[in-house]
């Protein structure tokens, strides 16, 4: 059977936009459908106010791996920005991650020493955490636990810490040092302009079409290509056969305001439970935009619902149980490629899904598949 392309891709996020580009650079013919009316998935941002708007929650690139950094870099350019969040419990201010910094503001001490000696006395002999909760408390102590995780970790997730799994949290850094940078990586920035420009450049000579769901169409869309490239949800492609997989959304709330500087930082954390948001987003701090108005974005996590928007696996057992069926179906298909983040149902931060991507379109490439 001849088909009209090698590739039907589904979804413009990161990881189809970085096949097409490997796969339309080496002469195959290549089709990306995405429901959204836009590309770059989640990593989508557009300019208001001579601002770079982050639509999908904050997007700070990091990583260790200088093959996905030069990589990047041939599509933009990156400032030096480093992302030092910080965090609101009631009336206290606390620097992130977990540092000298946070000690101090939190127990009033001033040596490494200090503080290992209080979060020794807080952890309660915990040895082999089995939960989220534990974890945190012997990474940090009660009262760190306290104020800047239990509040925030059971908003974002919706459930508390006691049912999530400990993974989540090393995350974040905990280090004995004055150093208020979030990631441990070697490389961190900014793409200047936005992350949009990338996804542009990446899919100059890539066919796109917009407003298009693979499963308002499925049938004729399967005809149109020798392979597909699927990127959405594992448990809608196999019609939820196996159960609903759990994932956790978001609700976003933008407004611009008339004024130069609203918080001082892209990112403030609000970490008690009663506020119902968990971060206040000021996009202008990303790219340093001098500009007399700022854009700040309220981000409301939200209980998932069939047909709304994805954003975070929820890999717990439970979960990781169900995910694993569905993921040797989708080991055994031949014409069908799965990636990224909700294909994959994996936490990956942009550095894993441009590794993934890339190392996919190798391995066609060179027929390992
Ligand atoms: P996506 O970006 O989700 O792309 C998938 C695309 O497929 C979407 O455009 C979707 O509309 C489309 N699609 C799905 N189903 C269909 C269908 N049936 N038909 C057609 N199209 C479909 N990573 C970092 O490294 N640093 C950060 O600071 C960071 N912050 C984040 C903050 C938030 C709030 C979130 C949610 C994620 C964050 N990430 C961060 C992770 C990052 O967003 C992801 O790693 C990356 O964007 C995943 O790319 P993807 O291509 O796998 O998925
Ligand atoms: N977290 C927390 N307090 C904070 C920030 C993060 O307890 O102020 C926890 C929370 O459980 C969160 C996890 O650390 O889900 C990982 O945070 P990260 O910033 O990596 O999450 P992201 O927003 O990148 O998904």
């Amino acid at each position: 059977m001849m088909f009209k392309y090698d590739y039907l891709v589904v979804g413009s996020g990161l990881f189809g936009s970085i096949f097409a580009h490997e796969m339309s650079k080496a002469y195959r013919k290549v089709l990306i459908i995405e429901k959204r009316n836009h590309i770059a998935g989640n990593i989508y941002t557009y300019e208001l106010e001579n601002i770079n708007v982050h639509k999908y929650g904050p997007h700070i690139f990091h990583t260790n791996d200088k093959e996905v950094w030069d990589y990047l870099h041939r599509f933009a350019e990156f400032n030096r920005y480093t992302n030092s969040p910080v965090a609101i419990y009631k009336k206290e201010l606390y620097n992130l991650p977990f540092n000298m910094n946070t000690f101090y503001q939190m127990w009033k001490i001033k040596t490494p020493n200090e503080a290992k000696n209080i979060i020794e006395k807080q952890k309660n002999m915990l040895k082999n955490p089995k939960n989220l909760e534990e974890q945190a408390i012997k990474l940090v102590g009660e009262d760190i636990y306290e104020k800047l995780i239990k509040g925030y970790t059971e908003k974002q997730w919706g459930k508390p810490c006691s049912e999530l799994p400990p993974f989540i949290i090393n995350r974040l850094p905990v280090r004995f040092t004055y150093d208020n940078n979030y990631f441990n990586d070697q490389y961190q920035g900014i793409p200047i302009g936005g992350y949009t420009k990338i996804i542009e450049k990446l899919l100059k000579n890539v066919e796109v079409k917009l407003n298009t769901n693979f499963f308002d169409n499925r049938e004729n869309m399967e005809k149109l290509a020798n392979k597909i490239v699927y990127t959405g949800m594992i448990d809608q492609f196999y019609d939820y056969c196996f159960g609903e997989l759990e994932y956790r959304s978001l609700k976003f709330e933008s407004e611009t305001k008339n004024l130069e500087n609203y918080q001082g930082n892209a990112v403030v954390n609000y970490t008690e439970a009663e506020i119902d948001y968990t971060r206040i987003i000021e996009h202008k701090h990303f790219e340093n935009t001098k500009t007399s108005k700022t854009i700040i974005t309220h981000e409301y996590p939200t209980k998932y619902k069939k047909g709304e928007e994805a954003y975070y696996p929820v890999n717990d057992d439970k979960n990781s149980k169900i995910w694993k069926k569905y993921n040797e179906l989708a080991e055994n298909e031949k014409n069908v490629i799965f990636g990224g983040r909700l294909a994959k149902y994996k936490y990956y931060d942009m550095w894993e899904v441009i590794k993934e991507a890339l190392k996919v379109a190798e391995d066609e490439l060179s027929n390992v598949r």
